[in-house]
C-alpha cells in the first residue's frame, strides 16, 4: 500500500547493502530480494529491499518525487516570507491562512508548494501510500445540490451490489494486488441494514488483512456503534462545509449541520480514524470559510479527505462552474504545514480538474497518499457524484505501491495509531 523509494545499489556485503535515493544514503537489508548486483535498482522500505526494478521505472517514480528546483527567495514578500517562517515553529493563524488562500504570485505560490513538499519529505520521507475506495451503490435519500447521486436525479441508472459481490472485490484487492487500507463508499442507501453493514464489514475483514473505513453518510449512532464491533477502523464522513448557512443552502432536507458535527463527536468517541474535510469552491464559499475548514480538518481530521467541487449535471449547480483546483493545492500546502505528518490523499474530483500531471502536482505540495478506484468496470460510470471522473492508467502504481508485505502493514498501523494518539490533544 506504500509507494516505496526507488535506490541504487552501491556496495554489496552478503545480507546488506548501500544504497543511494533521492534523499539519503543509507545501508538496508537486501536478503529478500534474489540475485542483485551493483548498480541495481530496488525499492525498500524500512531499511529492507523488497524488490528489483528496472532502471526506466525508478527514474519515472523518482521524477515524480523530486523537489521542485531551488527558488530564489530574496525578492519575495516580507509578510510571505515571515508567515512561512513561522508556519515551521507554531500553528499559523486564521488571519496568516487566509493570506496564504490568496496570494498571487507565481513564485510565492512555488514556494507554498516546494516549502509544504520539503515538509512532506522529511516527515513522511517519500513513501506514498496507495488506498482502494469501491463505490458499491449510488442509491442516495438525499438530495445535496452538488451531488450527481441526488435523489432527484432520475437520468442517473442506479446500482447496488450485493454483500458476496463486495466481499469479492475487497478480497481481491487486498489478497491478490495488496492494498491495505479500503473505503467502501455509497449514496445514503438505506437498503443496507445495520445488520447488512455489519456483515459485510465482518467478511472482509475475516477475509482480509486490511484497513476498513466506511463513507456512507448519516447513518444512526447504533450503526457506527454496530460497524465499529463488527470490527470497522474508520470512517470518511466530510463535514462538506465549516459554513452553517451555506451547508443549509446545499442541503435542503435531511441534512444538519449540527447533526453532522454531533455525529463526528459520536465517531471519535467510538475511536473510528476520521477522514473528514470540505468541498471547495462551492458557490457562495468565501477564503474566510476555506481558512475556518482548515482549522476544522485540523480539528477533527485523522486524514484529510477534500477536493475541489466540479460542477454536476442534473443538479441544482449544475450551471455554476467548477472550483479552483489551485485553491485545492493551496489548502493541500497549508494542511501539511499544520498536520505535517497526517495522510493528505490527492482525491479523483482534483485529478479530474487538474487533468494529466495532476496527480504530481498535488505530491508535491503536500500529499502523501493516492486513492484508486476498485468500483467493478460495469458500475464504475454510474458512481457519478460529478462527470467524467478522471481515471489514471494505474497499473504502474499498483506494481510499485502495492506488496503482500507485513511491514508496510505494520509500519501503516504504527502511523495510524499515533495519529489516533492525538485525539486527546485535540478534545
Ligand atoms: N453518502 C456519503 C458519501 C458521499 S459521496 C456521505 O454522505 O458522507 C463522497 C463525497 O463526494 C461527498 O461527501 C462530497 O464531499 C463529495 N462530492 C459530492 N458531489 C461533489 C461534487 N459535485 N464535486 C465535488 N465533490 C463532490
Amino acid at each position: 500500500m506504500c509507494l516505496t523509494i526507488p535506490a541504487k545499489i552501491l556496495e554489496i556485503d552478503k545480507e546488506k547493502a548501500i544504497i543511494e535515493s533521492v534523499n539519503e544514503r543509507k545501508k538496508i537489508n537486501i536478503s529478500v530480494v534474489k540475485d542483485l548486483k551493483i548498480g541495481d535498482w530496488v525499492l525498500y522500505i524500512a531499511n529492507f529491499a523488497v524488490k528489483k526494478i528496472n532502471k526506466k521505472d525508478a527514474k519515472e517514480i523518482i521524477n515524480l518525487l523530486q523537489p521542485y528546483k531551488e527558488i530564489d527567495i530574496s525578492k519575495l514578500d516580507s509578510k510571505f516570507k515571515r508567515i512561512l517562517e513561522q508556519a515551521r515553529i507554531r500553528n499559523l493563524t486564521k488571519d496568516e491562512i487566509i493570506f496564504l488562500l490568496k496570494i498571487k504570485d507565481p513564485i510565492e505560490k512555488e514556494v507554498l508548494f516546494s516549502e509544504a513538499n520539503i515538509i512532506r519529505q522529511t516527515h513522511l520521507k517519500d513513501f506514498i501510500c496507495i488506498h482502494g475506495i469501491i463505490e458499491f451503490s449510488n442509491f442516495c435519500e438525499n438530495d445535496c445540490f452538488y451531488c450527481g447521486l441526488q435523489k432527484k436525479n432520475q437520468e442517473l441508472k442506479r446500482y447496488r451490489m450485493n454483500i458476496d459481490e463486495i466481499v469479492k472485490v475487497a478480497d481481491k484487492a487486498v489478497n491478490e494486488k495488496g492494498y491495505k487500507l479500503l473505503v467502501l463508499q455509497s449514496g445514503e442507501d438505506y437498503f443496507y441494514t445495520d445488520d447488512m453493514l455489519s456483515e459485510i464489514i465482518k467478511k472482509i475483514k475475516k477475509k482480509c488483512r486490511t484497513f476498513l473505513f466506511m463513507s456512507i453518510g448519516e447513518r444512526s449512532h447504533e450503526c457506527y456503534k454496530r460497524m465499529k464491533q463488527a470490527g470497522c477502523d474508520g470512517v470518511l464522513f466530510r463535514f462538506e462545509t465549516s459554513n452553517p448557512k451555506l451547508f443549509k443552502k446545499l442541503h435542503p432536507k435531511g441534512k444538519d449541520f449540527k447533526k453532522r458535527f454531533e455525529l463526528l463527536k459520536f465517531m471519535r468517541k467510538l475511536n473510528y480514524f476520521i477522514a473528514t474535510g470540505s468541498i471547495i469552491g462551492l458557490p457562495g464559499q468565501s477564503i474566510e470559510d476555506l481558512a475556518d475548514d482548515i482549522l476544522i480538518m485540523k480539528k477533527w481530521a485523522n486524514m484529510i479527505s477534500m477536493g475541489p467541487f466540479v460542477s454536476s449535471d442534473n443538479t441544482p449547480l449544475a450551471k455554476h462552474s467548477s472550483g479552483d483546483p489551485e485553491m485545492n493545492l493551496k489548502m493541500i500546502a497549508i494542511l501539511r504545514f499544520l498536520m505535517p505528518d497526517t495522510r493528505i490523499p490527492v482525491v479523483t474530483s482534483l485529478e479530474t480538474l487538474l487533468g494529466e500531471g495532476g496527480r504530481k502536482k498535488a505530491l508535491q505540495a503536500g500529499a502523501n497518499s493516492l486513492m484508486f478506484n476498485l468500483t467493478p468496470p460495469k458500475y464504475r460510470s454510474l458512481y457519478k457524484i460529478y462527470p467524467d471522473k478522471f481515471f489514471q492508467k494505474e497499473e504502474k502504481w499498483e506494481k510499485y505501491g502495492l506488496f503482500k508485505y507485513e511491514e508496510s502493514y505494520k509500519m501503516l498501523e504504527e502511523r495510524m495509531r499515533k495519529e489516533l494518539e492525538k485525539n486527546h490533544a485535540k478534545d
